[in-house]
């Protein structure tokens, strides 16, 4: 039986701990902080459970546009307002029912878990206190943490990462979020959302400096219709507490005064300590771990999956990256993981999916396609719901009309693009999209719409 060791227990370590089980190995699992790892209990599932409250409430003060009266906002301007400590109650409930979850359906599997901090002694022999674990195969898996800035050490009070968020009793009244890429954006828009003053500090020239440029300006006009003060091309120099608040002085000798800072800047893989470089894995500058395509890293035997290899830092990618690792490892028949059908989104509220290859590839030569921008404005699902901000793009090759990516920006943005996934993975054309039934009235009717209209441009 082939012996499986795998360090860490987020979704890298415990999607390829239930694969190699189904394929008949010995596996256990060593992760010091909970199955689940920090996307579940620290980083993706609170994220994303705040932010499902945070939609609620734009739900809520949007309602009057269509004729919700809740309550006279001149006489009184708090009718409604968010209870933070329930708020967090429930996402570290969330976070912590569904790291149980998760550990229960890995043991059902016949996976051990062993609680603690592992390291490599050689390729296959792992270390976990005193105990010593002898494996055929390694899997590392051990993720990332926030960076922080020495100019700007988090205190968990006032200076904070987003893993200290969820301990606030109360709503930060003056919220300044430094760093405008996806944690940025989504942790900026939440709390606008739920009633914090926002300012959105971005080094570069827009928010979302990775995100498709016009859902990024879609995005950020939105932003600052709803009152969040962005300001761009600022690079934070030192954040500080100044009596009960915060100052962030920016590169260009301005200061920006509020009552919290949150810090999204970036993440550094958890590869110290580990043992790696002594027994030849391979990092990179930036301390990840290089893997190739089936995820072996320089050492025969030892594998890696996740954050910790810096490939792309998604829980989806994560994931496969693990699953691929235990397949190869396990002699199955494997294809080598592709980048080019990763579906991500950045859960804003309208949300921005994309999938694929971007317009700024086809603009820069890089693909020859078409590329056809439908906004959500005309679509009549998106009218009756009060929806005017978005768009269904979708990029298609020049002759063939076979579908290379979208960008949907939209409310469930993050569901609508299964279908222009599906499309790409399977490489479908135009065509077959167009002739797809979508429901009448739908959001996803633009996507057909979007296909029609691709259809019409085709050269013959
Ligand atoms: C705020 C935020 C929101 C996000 N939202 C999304 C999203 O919506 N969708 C999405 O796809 N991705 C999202 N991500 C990214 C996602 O969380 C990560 O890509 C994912 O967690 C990576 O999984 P992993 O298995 O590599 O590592 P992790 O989830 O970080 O798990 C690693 C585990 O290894 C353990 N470990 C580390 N070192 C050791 C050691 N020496 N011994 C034992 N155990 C160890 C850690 O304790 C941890 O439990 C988000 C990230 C952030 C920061």
């Amino acid at each position: 039986m082939t012996k499986v060791v795998i360090i860490g227990g987020g979704p890298g370590g415990y999607e390829a701990a239930l694969v190699a089980a189904q394929l008949g190995a010995d596996v256990t699992v060593v992760d010091r902080d909970g199955i689940g790892g920090a996307c579940v209990l620290t980083d993706c599932v609170p994220s994303k459970t705040l932010i499902a409250t945070s939609v609620r409430m734009n739900y809520v003060t949007d309602a009057a546009k269509l004729g919700i009266n809740v309550g006279n906002e001149a006489e009184d301007k708090d009718i409604v307002r968010i209870d933070l400590r329930t708020v967090n109650d429930r996402v570290k409930r969330l976070a912590r029912a569904q790291s149980d979850d998760t550990a229960a359906r890995v043991v059902k599997e016949g996976v051990r878990i062993i609680p603690g901090t592992a390291r490599l002694v050689d390729p296959h022999i792992v270390a976990v206190g005193e105990e010593r674990l002898h494996a055929d195969v390694v899997l590392i898996a051990t993720g990332a943490h926030p960076r922080e800035l020495p100019t700007a050490r988090p205190d968990g009070e006032r200076i904070l990462t987003w893993r200290q968020l969820y301990d606030l009793e109360t709503l930060p009244e003056r919220l300044i979020v430094v760093g405008s890429g996806v944690t940025g954006a989504e942790f900026a828009n939440a709390y606008q959302a739920l009633g914090s003053d926002v300012t959105l500090i971005s080094s570069r020239d827009r928010v979302l400096p990775t995100q498709d440029q016009d859902a990024a300006e879609v995005l950020e006009n939105v932003f600052r219709r709803r009152g969040m003060n962005v300001l761009a091309n600022a690079r934070a120099e030192s954040v500080t507490r100044v009596g009960d608040g915060v100052q962030v002085r920016l590169a260009d000798g301005r200061t920006v005064e509020g009552t919290h800072c949150l810090m999204t800047v970036g993440m550094i893989p958890n590869t110290s300590g580990l043992g790696l470089e002594e027994i030849g894995v391979r990092l990179d500058q930036g301390g990840f771990v290089e893997v190739d395509r089936v995820s072996r890293t320089s050492t025969p035997g030892v594998y890696a999956a996740g954050d910790c290899t810096g490939v792309n830092m998604l829980a989806s990618v994560a994931a496969m990256q693990g699953r691929i690792a235990m397949w190869h490892a396990l002699g199955e028949a494997v294809a080598p993981l592709k980048l080019s059908t990763v579906a991500s989104t950045v859960f804003t509220n309208p949300e921005l999916a994309a999938v694929g290859c971007s317009e700024a590839d086809v603009r820069s030569g890089k693909v020859d396609a078409r590329v056809v921008n439908l906004p959500l404005d005309t679509n009549p699902r998106a009218k009756m719901h009060g929806t005017k901000d978005g768009f269904v793009k979708l990029i298609c090759r020049q002759h063939t009309g076979i579908v290379l990516g979208g960008v949907i920006v939209g409310p469930r943005a993050s569901e609508l693009i299964l279908a222009v996934s599906v499309a790409v993975q399977q490489r479908l054309t135009v065509d077959d999209l167009a002739h797809t039934f979508s429901v009448y009235p739908s959001l996803s009717g633009s996507v057909t719409e979007a296909a029609r209209s691709l259809m019409q441009a085709s050269p013959e």
